[in-house]
């Protein structure tokens, strides 16, 4: 391949969220590399891997919108990607057994087995990640800084849909009530984003999101959290003179069956 290569990759079900990443590397690129695969070990036994959305047909009418001629799409089977069980294994670290990786232990070694052989399949200068998976974005960061991996990892802001909700392939389980019950996610991160901009600390600005959440209907909260956006590390507590100038407000939650997540950007007010 000429000239500079771009990467996305996704698991399919592609939509809004995913082609925006493809046209940010489209932009920068001469040449772009989308990945569509469903990576079996990012996924414990009792989650929704084999019912997780595949449509390699409509993923590829979409992509066709995006992409340019000569852009590659690699859409590997599982015997190609991991023709024996890998011996080699990733250790992400302490970041994930934090939050997502409370929930979901083995996720993370897993997501940083599949982007690391990717990274070396695809060899891109540089790899595109949406900010909604703000803490696997943060991981692959640390990967690719502790592992001095010779790629530049560019963040791209959350698609949402006009009622706020994240779009996510996972959507694509809610009913059209859940799909209402689930906006509450990002209008619970809002109030909270909101009250931080009038001048709330971090303790407050927290409180006010989750009295909002739990009192959405149809909502299980896994998690509502103020961190550091980098080390996942928490910040309410931090009220008072050290307060931080802006944090990242974390959630995860169960909408009847299915668990989203979502997060957003807090700046905090100078006192
Ligand atoms: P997935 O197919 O869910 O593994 O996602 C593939 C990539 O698309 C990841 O980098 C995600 O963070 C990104 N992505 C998914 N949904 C969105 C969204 N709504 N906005 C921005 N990026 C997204």
């Amino acid at each position: 391949m000429h000239g500079s290569v771009g990467l996305v990759m996704t698991m399919g079900a592609l939509h809004q969220g995913h082609l925006q990443l493809v046209r940010a590397a489209r932009e920068s690129s001469e040449n772009v590399i989308v990945s569509i695969y469903v990576n079996p070990l990012q996924f414990a036994p009792n989650e929704d891997f084999d019912a997780y959305p595949r449509d390699l047909e409509a993923d590829m009418a979409l992509l066709e919108t995006v992409l340019a001629e000569g852009d590659v799409v690699f859409a590997p089977s599982d015997e190609e990607m991991y023709p024996r069980e890998p011996l080699v294994r990733i250790n992400p670290g302490l970041i994930a057994t934090l939050f997502e990786g409370t929930t979901r232990p083995t996720h993370f070694a897993g997501v940083l087995q599949v982007v690391n052989k990717v990274f070396n399949l695809a060899r891109p200068d540089v790899a595109f990640f949406g900010q909604k998976d703000a803490q696997q974005l943060s991981l692959i960061r640390t990967m690719v800084t502790d592992l001095d991996m010779p790629l530049e990892i560019r963040a791209v802001p959350i698609v949402r849909e006009e009622s706020g909700l994240a779009r996510s392939s996972r959507n694509s389980y809610l009913s059209e009530n859940e799909r209402i019950q689930a906006q509450a996610l990002s209008q619970a991160l809002s109030v909270g984003r909101d009250a931080a901009a009038r001048g709330a600390g971090p303790e407050q600005t927290l409180r006010v999101a989750r009295e909002y959440l739990d009192a959405a209907d149809g909502v299980r909260v896994d998690y509502l959290e103020l961190v550091d956006p980098e080390t996942f590390q928490s910040l309410a507590g931090a009220d008072g003179v050290a307060a931080p100038a802006a944090g990242l407000l974390i959630v995860a939650a169960y909408v009847g069956p299915t668990r989203l997540i979502d997060n957003m950007e807090v700046v905090f007010r100078e006192r």
